[in-house]
């Protein structure tokens, strides 16, 4: 059906749940979640983390895993980094780019995030850009400049033909890890705003209509019904709230 996307849930750890956390994560998260064709649910542990949930995962085809961030070099002397041919060989499908974290912590900057998403695309892993204003930003009302900014910058280096394939997660920085979240109302305006530029820079309304756009901000099982609910939310990315395996398996199935 075009124009329809199914729910994507996906789960940002940070850097919570080493193996051993992980193995038990997986364990009561599997047990208490079926597998279910009508929705994508996706895990972004810690990079060494990774190798325990690919193998906890076994046959289950119908959970994908992340990592949180790659390095645009395919290989080299990066000490401390990992690329998107090592994220692939660990299991991961997916990639991270420009989480608020990563920008605000670690100074990622936009120029980076473009030269990431490209790598990602060139090794099979589906780059899920983040992009929000901080809150200084939005007082000053310039959130639709700097998310349109951080999307035309992000994915400049990516063929128009291979636009369609990536994935994006709206997150306003001042809803991360804060408790605060964006009403249903103001995240489908972003979301709204992000479409149209998506469909500018593909050229197509029909092409861009398939990208999911994920909401991400101190979602919680008792507000990810609302959020999800909200015209052009096509999935939430949620990271305290997807530490514990029984409040992830709620939202995994909102
Ligand atoms: C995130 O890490 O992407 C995130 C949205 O965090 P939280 O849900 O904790 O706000």
């Amino acid at each position: 059906m075009p124009g329809f996307r199914r729910p994507f849930l996906a789960a940002n750890w940070k850097m919570n749940h080493g193996p051993s956390e992980a193995r038990a994560f997986m364990s009561a998260f599997l047990a208490s979640h079926s597998p279910r064709n009508d929705r994508t649910i996706a895990i972004f542990p810690p990079a060494l983390s990774l190798g325990v949930a690919r193998d906890a995962l076994g046959a289950r085809k119908d959970i994908l895993l992340g990592v949180q961030n790659i390095h645009w070099e395919p290989k080299g002397a990066y000490t401390g980094e990992n690329s998107a041919p090592i994220a692939r060989d660990a299991g991961a499908t997916l990639v991270l780019v420009g989480h608020s974290e990563r920008r605000h912590v670690f100074g990622e900057t936009d120029d980076a995030t473009s030269k990431k998403c490209s790598a990602a695309l060139q090794h099979s892993l589906t780059p899920m850009l983040c992009v929000g204003e901080k809150i200084d930003q939005r007082e000053r009302g310039e959130t639709n400049s700097v998310v349109v900014r951080q999307l035309r910058t992000g994915l400049s280096m990516v063929e128009k033909t291979a636009l369609g394939a990536v994935l994006i997660a709206y997150e306003p920085v001042w809803a991360i890890g804060t408790g605060k979240t964006a009403t249903p109302q103001d995240a489908s305006a972003v979301h709204d705003v992000i479409r149209k530029e998506l469909e500018a820079l593909i050229g197509s309304s029909e092409a861009a209509a398939e990208i999911p756009i994920l909401y991400g901000g101190s979602v919680t099982r008792d507000n990810a019904k609302a959020l999800l609910s909200a015209p052009g939310v096509d999935g939430l990315l949620v990271g305290g709230a997807s530490l514990d395996a029984g409040s992830w398996s709620a939202i995994a199935s909102t």
